[in-house]
């Protein structure tokens, strides 16, 4: 069996993971900024996972350069990149999976069928592997932070999750290893996503409460983006991401929205009163 963090552990270090599919971006590297702060040793591991891509998505395309992702990591710290083979990973007869119910199955998981038992399972196995002390996720995949705190819960897994802020491009864009699909005009439209949720943050930050009036409003700056179609927009306690009607001061509100802008998928989100 595969084991990196075990001996380190074992001598007392306080061990991180940060899971990642690789093509490493500033979002990434402040993920590794935060374990190296935390964590006297870091894995990053760089696994484009195919248990988490639908048949229809772009597993194959998904940018890989190990090289560069190596020696950005180690630039920034990092003492290990784990980067198994999927058969490694995954060999033929492989059958066992981490199902997380209902949460799973609302926002991403409704448009992405089976999307997030692959990510379970990949983290599942990733945290057997390592044995993290801490393990780094972004807020960026808020519901995929919110499920591995879950799994972590369920099953009494020893290892503390680390969610970490949204990084952003310079005009507001989240940044994504997917961005790199964008042509120059998707590339400009994409920003439609920050000012919708702006829109929606300014309208809270004014006193409105009642989520249809704000997904609304967002819609609408969303609507005014010809590249731009809205796969969904919702607002939802970040516990169990059930619909909220209202917000109230006591209940984080997480605000995320998936939106194509031509054939690239975009995800992005706030949480408003509070954090996850
Ligand atoms: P990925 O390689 O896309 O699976 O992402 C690996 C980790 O990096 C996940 O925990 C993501 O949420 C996180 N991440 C990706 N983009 C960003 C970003 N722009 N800001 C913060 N974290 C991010």
């Amino acid at each position: 069996m595969i084991s990196i963090g075990r001996e380190l552990r074992a001598e007392g270090h306080r061990v991180g993971l940060v899971p990642t599919m690789g093509a490493l971006h500033e979002g990434h590297l402040s993920l590794v900024d935060r374990a190296v702060s935390i964590c006297d040793r870091v894995v990053v591991s760089v696994f484009v996972n195919p248990l988490q891509f639908g048949p229809a998505e772009d597993y194959e395309r998904y940018p890989r350069d190990l090289a560069r992702d190596a020696e950005l990591a180690f630039t920034r710290g990092v003492d290990i990149i784990f980067a198994p083979a999927a058969e490694e990973m995954f060999p033929p007869d492989f059958g066992t999976y981490v199902k997380i119910d209902r949460i799973a199955d609302q926002l991403e998981g409704a448009s992405r069928p089976g999307h997030f038992v692959g990510v379970a399972t990949v983290v599942a196995k990733l945290f057997n592997i390592v044995h993290p002390n801490f393990a780094f996720f972004g807020r960026k995949d808020a519901q995929q932070s919110i499920l591995i705190k879950r799994m972590v819960r369920d099953l009494s897994m020893d290892v503390e999750v680390v969610v970490c802020p949204v990084v952003r491009e310079s005009d507001g864009l989240a940044i994504s290893s997917r961005n790199q699909y964008l042509g120059s005009d998707e590339r400009l439209a994409a920003v439609v996503l920050r000012r919708a949720l702006e829109r929606c943050r300014t309208l809270y930050n004014a006193g409105e409460r009642d989520s249809a009036r704000l997904i609304n409003a967002m819609k609408s700056v969303l609507g005014t983006e010809p590249l731009a179609r809205v796969d969904y927009v919702a607002i939802t306690d970040t516990l169990n991401l059930r619909a909220l009607d209202f917000i109230s001061a006591d209940t984080p509100a997480l605000v995320s929205m998936a939106v194509g802008i031509g054939e690239t998928r975009l995800i992005d989100n706030i949480v408003l009163s509070g954090d996850l």
